[in-house]
């Protein structure tokens, strides 16, 4: 039994993940994902092109499998946003960023810390003239 290579499994992951948030259409990350009656999702942008012939309430066809659904009277504004993709997509971002995040934030700091040690070294400097005075005025 082979040992899974974890690094492999991880960029399978990704793989995969790019496969599930990819909108059939535009085969980009879906941007304002929405639902259909049979569980395929769409950017609403995509959806829009793709029906733009077509009137609110007509019958249309899902891109994917050809099922038969009826644009919403409300607009395809009205359809069902998938928030588990969006999520799925956030978060994969969110991972994906997490390291230039932490870099960034670190350099942050960084400038925080030079501010704070700048300060304190002058505060020090005022502290060590007026201990010195106050030892000179002592010692006259
Ligand atoms: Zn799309
Ligand atoms: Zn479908």
């Amino acid at each position: 039994m082979a040992a899974a290579d974890p690094s492999s499994s991880k960029s399978d992951l990704n793989r995969r993940l790019r496969e599930i948030v990819r909108c059939p259409i535009c085969l980009d990350d879906l941007r304002n994902p929405k639902l259909l009656s049979c569980l395929h999702s769409f950017c609403l942008q995509c959806l829009q092109q793709h029906w733009e012939a077509e009137k609110r309430g007509a019958k249309v066809e899902c891109p994917v499998c050809w099922k038969r659904l009826l644009i919403p009277i409300a607009g395809l504004d009205a359809l069902t946003d998938n928030f588990l993709l969006k999520d799925l997509i956030d978060a994969r971002d969110a991972s994906n960023m997490d390291l230039e995040k932490k870099f960034g934030e670190l350099e942050e700091n960084a400038t925080e810390f030079e501010d704070l040690e700048r300060s304190m070294c002058y505060e020090n400097s005022l502290f060590v003239r007026n201990t010195n005075s106050v030892s000179t005025s002592l010692s006259l």
